[in-house]
């Protein structure tokens, strides 16, 4: 019998995706990243948590962009020589046929070596038939049929491998979104539908205030699937017409939250009269911290990478020193881009980056609003770097990316102002773009960014979050305006999400020219010290203080108190 250590588990934590790896594929986005930057701090926190996720033979998607077109292809990785295969197996059943599902082992090392143990389900083993054994092939793109199968593995089939492998202590499951809510059916039949039983140990993280985030199935394919294994209440706990996987997550949990302070009154008011408290997203620092500022503040900043509050002494860092290392980011970026594009780029310019999932709530293409406008504004001065994934069915997404690479032709053409587009994001990406621009770009709709961590990864490398008011950077600008810029009214506007989209533009053009330009090129002092307010934000926006208000709101756990969780500005 396969012995794993540690197995005194409080906390068992379930992602339909986590990324451990940028070259892992077992991520698309920010959930995953969120996950795996939760899993790095709890492990430097010695948190005793055990993580479960499904292992993706194919991953998500590589991806290439040719002349403006995304181009999806297969990732082909042996993820035998990442993980470590355990020999148990799990039964599950759908419809009237048995399959199995197996497991894969990482483990996410901290600071002090402590580690949190990763269990990875695979259906692809022996014994199963063939279209079993692709259930685990791609991270979401799948049929309705597909996602329930493959949330069903991760709801049900996780405990049960929890359980086989001597997981005998967790006290709190935590879903990670609504995926894993099929764990409420698996311990209500464990529980003999005692559903109090359920809800003492069920608590719930909710990440999106867009409706069509939140999985729902009809019941028709639920039954189909489930046959006479759903239990009797279902409806009750899922909802009337279909089942709403969060509401289903809500219903069996005795704590949910959302992930920021303006999320959480929006998911009140989607989910009237659940209590949801917010916890604040972050990032890992240690993981997003470009090399260079990592020497710096491990000679001037001892001991920041374990207490983050001492990120408030980056004031001591000289402004040359601060800015010389900026541009050692700034000049990898540009070097990267060199090899992967034609545009040409200039390491003096002030350089603008927006990079995330490609989609019509992030606007991508709010800037070109009044392109002439923008031309006349940027001429020779600023320059542009976009990257980012459509999901491959999002067709309007990759219009987007369409549109983006044509302004590269027409403002180098009409304004000799550089615009790449970069293809194959991933986390390396994200590191070199959020440590290598001036100023990170974000410009979502009202109230449909849940957190969004980016921003937060920009503001820690010293780059200057210039974004509408929505998700963390509410929190963010309120704490310190100084860390940055806003984009267009705030939320104590009443009709802040009524204006045309060219309102915020009109103010991001009048930003960028009367504020942002003349301060890059004419009071490099002034930017520098307006670096030193926006990595002074990461002594709060990081997931170590994130991780600590779980244990304690959460998941109930006793800790020392290592924190302050307010910073006193
Ligand atoms: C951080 C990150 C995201 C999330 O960014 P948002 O600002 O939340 O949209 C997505 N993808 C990758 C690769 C990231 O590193």
């Amino acid at each position: 019998m396969f012995e794993l250590e540690n197995k005194d588990r409080k906390i068992a934590y379930f992602s339909m995706e986590i990324a451990l790896e940028s070259d892992i594929p077992t991520y698309s986005g920010g959930l995953g990243v969120l996950a795996g930057d939760t899993l790095r701090s709890a492990a430097d926190l010695e948190i005793p948590l055990v993580a479960v996720t499904l292992c993706y033979d194919k991953g998500y998607f590589f991806q290439e962009v040719i002349q403006g077109r995304q181009i999806e292809r297969e990732i082909q990785w042996e993820f035998s020589s990442e993980f470590e295969k355990l020999p148990n197996i799990v039964e599950l059943h759908i419809q009237d046929k048995k399959f199995k599902i197996g497991g894969w082992l990482y483990k996410v090392r901290g600071e002090t070596g402590f580690e949190i143990p990763v269990i990875l389900l695979d259906s692809n083993i022996e014994g199963n038939e063939h279209w079993q054994k692709n259930f685990t092939h791609i991270l979401y793109d799948a049929t309705p049929f597909q996602r329930v199968v493959q949330e069903m593995i991760l709801g049900q089939g996780g405990i049960r491998m929890l359980e086989i492998l001597g997981f005998s202590g967790i006290q709190t499951y935590h879903m990670n979104e609504g995926h894993a809510a099929f764990g409420v059916f698996e311990l209500l039949n464990k529980y003999h539908g005692n559903l109090e039983e359920v809800r003492k140990r069920c608590i719930f993280t909710t990440h999106t205030p867009v409706p069509a985030g939140h999985d729902r199935f009809d019941y028709d394919l639920i039954k189909d699937i489930f046959r006479d294994r759903l239990p009797s209440n279902f409806r009750d706990l899922g909802g009337k017409d279909q089942l709403n996987m969060s509401l289903l997550a809500l219903n069996g949990s005795r704590y949910c939250n959302g992930v920021a302070q303006k999320h959480a009154i929006v998911s009140r008011k989607m989910f009237p009269g659940f209590e949801i408290d917010g916890i604040t997203n972050g990032i890992h620092n240690n993981f997003w911290l470009n090399p260079y500022f990592r020497k710096l503040f491990d000679e001037q900043i001892p001991g920041w990478s374990m207490d983050y509050n001492l990120l408030q002494d980056v004031w001591d860092i000289g402004n040359y020193e601060l800015w010389n290392q900026h541009m050692k980011a700034k000049i990898d970026l540009m070097d990267y881009e060199k090899s992967h594009s034609w545009v040409l780029l200039d390491e003096k310019k002030l350089t603008i980056g927006f990079a995330r999932r490609i989609t019509e709530y992030k606007r991508p293409t709010l800037i070109f609003n009044d392109v002439e406008r923008l031309g006349k504004i940027c001429k020779n001065r600023v320059q542009f770097i976009f990257a980012g994934k459509a999901h491959p069915r999002d067709t309007q997404g990759k219009d987007f990316i369409k549109q983006i690479s044509d302004m590269s032709d027409y403002l180098y053409d009409s304004y000799g102002i550089g615009l790449v587009f970069l293809g194959a994001y991933d986390m390396d990406l994200a590191h070199l773009l959020v440590s290598g621009v001036d100023v990170w770009l974000n410009n979502p709709r009202r109230y449909m960014e849940a957190s969004g961590t980016s921003g937060m990864k920009a503001t820690l490398n010293g780059v200057l979050n210039f974004s509408i008011l929505d998700g963390w950077w509410i929190e963010g600008y309120q704490k310190d305006p100084m860390a940055g810029w806003a984009i267009g009214p705030g939320p104590q506007d009443p009709n802040a999400t009524k204006y045309p989209d060219s309102y915020d533009a009109n103010d991001l053009y009048h930003k960028l020219e009367r504020e942002i330009i003349p301060l890059y090129y004419n009071n490099r002092d002034g930017w520098t010290e307006r670096m030193k307010h926006a990595i002074r934000l990461a002594a709060y926006f990081n997931t170590h203080r994130m991780v600590e208000e779980y244990a304690k709101r959460a998941w109930k756990l006793k800790l020392q108190p290592r924190w302050q969780s307010e910073l006193n500005f």
